[in-house]
């Protein structure tokens, strides 16, 4: 059950910290330039609730329709995801129209085109397949490593003492291998040391557009909240949405600079359904 449940699932934050909208403005922008406006989504922990087993977690039921039809309104529906494309495909593939940037951005997919690697990721392919054999030698059997071919994650939520352990390991080999190390919830890291991130994603996917919405739960979602955020500063008339989904692991940890708050995952296909409702009488007025 989520936290929280009886709360309204629209609560904005008031006064918006970042956003020069108004939050009746923030509607009638996004229905109006509708045809401009990207929606864009992390997925742990905001389409699906965390689990303890990562290859178990799915999304919300609802998610998918909800994404198909705001898929059809709105110009481009992003998922932007520490996840392989291949699992994103598995959990929302059956939505058409959709575009998966994975691994931070290091692989990415649009419609039924070819998963794309990051031409300087691909030379890390070999590194972190070896990585994965090691750390699933070396480390305690209840770390979960995770290979996810241009990166490796050791999750250590079945065994949160094992923490400062899993970070000297990772740090050692991050060393070694001139690699990125990056924490998160109960999990550390090993990426190709590359200059992609949420934000350099979102940043760059945004460009053509003159709206776009953000839907995260976590640290790593700052960055686009901050794509967002630098968009805006450049460009005044550009609608940045920022919106925190919270969850029983991370809270409100991005409430702070978000715009709107959902209360739980749960909370999210309803609000799209919602938001669908206002996009598509007014999608069509010029
Ligand atoms: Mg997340």
């Amino acid at each position: 059950m989520a936290p929280n449940d009886q709360q309204d699932p629209m609560l904005p934050v008031s006064p918006p910290a970042t956003s020069h909208q108004t939050h009746h403005n923030m509607w009638d922008l996004t229905a109006r330039r509708a045809g401009q406006c990207g929606c864009f989504f992390d997925f742990d922990g905001t389409l699906a609730p965390i689990g303890d087993d990562p290859e178990a977690v799915a999304p919300v039921p609802g998610t998918l329709d909800a994404l198909g039809l705001l898929a059809d309104r709105v110009k481009r529906v992003v998922i932007v995801s520490a996840r392989p494309v291949d699992f994103l495909r598995r959990q929302l593939g059956g939505v058409p129209l959709l575009s998966f940037f994975g691994l931070y951005g290091l692989e990415w997919q649009t419609g039924s085109e070819p998963v794309r690697t990051h031409p300087e990721a691909e030379p890390y392919q070999s590194i972190m397949k070896g990585l994965a054999a090691e750390a699933d030698q070396e480390l305690p059997a209840e770390v979960l490593v995770e290979y996810k071919r241009l990166s490796v994650a050791l999750h250590y939520r079945m065994a949160p003492h094992l923490r400062t352990q899993i970070e000297q390991w990772a740090a050692g080999r991050g060393e070694r291998h001139q690699l990125r190390v990056q924490a998160g919830r109960m999990v550390v890291e090993l990426k190709p040391p590359i200059g992609r991130d949420k934000g350099s994603v979102v940043a760059e996917q945004i460009r053509d557009l003159s709206c776009a919405w953000y839907f995260g739960d976590d640290l790593s979602d700052l960055r686009a909240f901050a794509a967002l955020d630098a968009r805006q500063s450049a460009d005044p008339s550009f609608l940045g949405v920022r919106v925190s989904v919270a969850n029983a692991e991370s809270g409100h940890a991005l409430r702070p600079v978000a715009d709107l708050c959902l209360d739980a995952p749960e909370r999210v296909p309803g609000f799209l359904t919602d938001m669908v409702t206002v996009l598509a009488p007014r999608a069509v007025t010029p």
